[in-house]
C-alpha cells in the first residue's frame, strides 16, 4: 500500500553542504545509468539548479521522454519505499546496496508489475514506466530523478542532493 509522501524533496541552502570529494569519488565509481530508456547523455538537460520558488532549486533533474518508456535503475539497488502522493505522484526511492546513496525516481505512470520494497534490482533493470502522476504538467511526460547522499542519523530521502548530470558511464570521462 503506498505509504504517505515525505516532504518534497527539493531543497534549499548550499549546494552540497554536507558532501565531501570522497562521496563524488565513490558516486563516480558507481557508473550510473541514464535511467529512462532510449535517452542519451547528448539529449540530457541539466536542470539541477532550476529555480522552485522561495530560494529553492529544483536539485533533480528532468528527463523528458513518452510516456511508458521504462525507467531503468540507475545503479544496482534495493528498493526501498514506494510511495504516491500530490507532488512526486508515484515514486520510488531506493538504495545503493552500501546505502550511500539514495536514488528518488517520481512522476512514474506505473511501478514494474510486482516491484516491491527490499527488491534487489540490478542497474539496468526496468522498475517503472515514465508518466505524469502528481504536479507533472499533464502534456509533458518526465521522470524526476534525484541523487542524494544517505544522510547519517537523518531519516533517509533527506540527505543532500547531488548532480548527477556529470555522473553518467556513457562517455567515461569525467568533468
Ligand atoms: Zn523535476
Amino acid at each position: 500500500m503506498p505509504a504517505r509522501l515525505p516532504p518534497t524533496p527539493a531543497h534549499a541552502g548550499p549546494l552540497d553542504a554536507a558532501l565531501g570529494p570522497e562521496d563524488l569519488d565513490a558516486l563516480w565509481a558507481r557508473q550510473l545509468m541514464i535511467p529512462v530508456d532510449g535517452i542519451t547523455r547528448q539529449a540530457l538537460q541539466d536542470n539541477f539548479t532550476a529555480g522552485r520558488g522561495n530560494g529553492r532549486i529544483h536539485a533533480a533533474l528532468d528527463i523528458l521522454a513518452p510516456k511508458s518508456t521504462p525507467v531503468l535503475a540507475a545503479d544496482d539497488h534495493v528498493i526501498g519505499r514506494l510511495a504516491e502522493g500530490p507532488v512526486g505522484g508515484i515514486v520510488i526511492y531506493a538504495h545503493d546496496v552500501a546505502q550511500r546513496f539514495v536514488y528518488y525516481y517520481a512522476h512514474l505512470q506505473r511501478y514494474r508489475r510486482g516491484l516491491a520494497v527490499g527488491d534487489r534490482v540490478a542497474k539496468g533493470s526496468v522498475i517503472g514506466y515514465v508518466g505524469t502522476t502528481g504536479n507533472a504538467p499533464p502534456d509533458t511526460p518526465h521522470l524526476h530523478f534525484q541523487v542524494m547522499k544517505r544522510g547519517r542519523g537523518r531519516v533517509w530521502w533527506d540527505g543532500p542532493p547531488i548532480n548527477p548530470y556529470s555522473f553518467f558511464a556513457l562517455d567515461g570521462i569525467r568533468p
